[in-house]
């Protein structure tokens, strides 16, 4: 077997939510550099791919087991090879990051996560809404319902819909009544949620509505798949009667880089 070169790493990359501008300069960087990408298929979008080097050798992971995967990223790294293992959104959420992770430390092979911009972040920003807002909500939680992945007990969406905080449901379009019904049983009917498609890409939609109509929506605009479901008070069109500014650009209060004003 070759014997570890110094300088090789694996780089787990996330590509961001489909827009290529919206990859990291770092990720682009390494994605150039590449003598080895293997890509997550279905949402990785080949485009990304277009900063690789014409000569790198691509692998589409949709198509290959855990071992598999493995196999080609160490032995690649093992030859001195430059690998990225590219991600969708960012390679921390809902990427399978851990497990890959485990068998590279097993093997003594470095690695390096590089964060990418989340589908939730890029959804954000197609609804246009701050997912925090003062007196409203300070909290959001990254989500999915059951699926052939079991949930903590004590994360049923019930149960964390109680908080009424922002929610961003990831994997779970596809169920959308179920979700729907589990959200019910936390937040008020009237709550806004809106379901973005394919966030940035150039067919992105955007469906909004209260928890009482999204689900006809949804099924009316035949999504499916590949979207990210959003529900919360922060996504109120206008700041309601209880929300309040932030401290932040408060002219009667002072912080360490600016005065308190009269
Ligand atoms: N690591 C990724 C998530 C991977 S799980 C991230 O940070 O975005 C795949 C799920 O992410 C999909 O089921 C969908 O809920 C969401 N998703 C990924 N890309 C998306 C996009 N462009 N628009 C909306 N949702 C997206």
């Amino acid at each position: 077997m070759t014997k570890l070169g110094k300088k090789t790493k694996v780089f787990f990359v996330g590509s961001g939510p489909g827009d290529p501008e919206l990859i990291t300069v770092k990720g682009r960087r390494l994605l150039g550099d590449a003598d080895i990408i293997v890509y997550a298929g279905s949402l990785v979008k080949e485009r990304v791919l277009k900063y690789a080097r014409s000569d790198a050798d691509i692998h589409d992971s949709a198509s290959m087991n855990l071992e598999e995967i493995m196999k080609v990223m160490v032995d690649a790294a093992r030859a001195g090879k430059k690998v990225v293992r590219l991600h969708s959104g960012d390679p921390t959420l809902y990427s399978a990051l851990r497990e890959q992770a485990d068998i590279l430390e097993k093997e003594g092979v470095p690695y390096e996560v590089v964060p990418g911009v989340s589908s939730a972040f890029a959804s954000a920003a197609a609804l246009k809404r701050e997912l925090t807002l003062p007196e409203i909500t300070q909290t959001v939680i990254f989500t999915r319902l059951e699926g052939r992945t079991p949930m903590p007990e004590k994360e049923q969406m019930s149960e964390l819909a109680k908080h009424n905080a922002t929610m961003c449901i990831f994997l779970s379009i596809g169920m959308v009544e179920n979700v729907i019904k589990e959200l019910k049983k936390g937040y008020p009917g009237e709550t806004p949620v809106a379901v973005v498609y394919r966030a940035t890409w150039e067919d992105e939609k955007i469906i909004k509505g209260r928890l009482k109509d999204i689900v006809k929506k949804v099924k009316k605009a035949g999504i499916e798949r590949q979207a990210m479901i959003i529900v919360g008070e922060a996504l109120e069109g206008k700041i309601s009667a209880k929300g309040k500014r932030s401290k932040l650009y408060d002219k009667g209060f002072a912080h360490g880089y600016r005065k308190k004003r009269a």
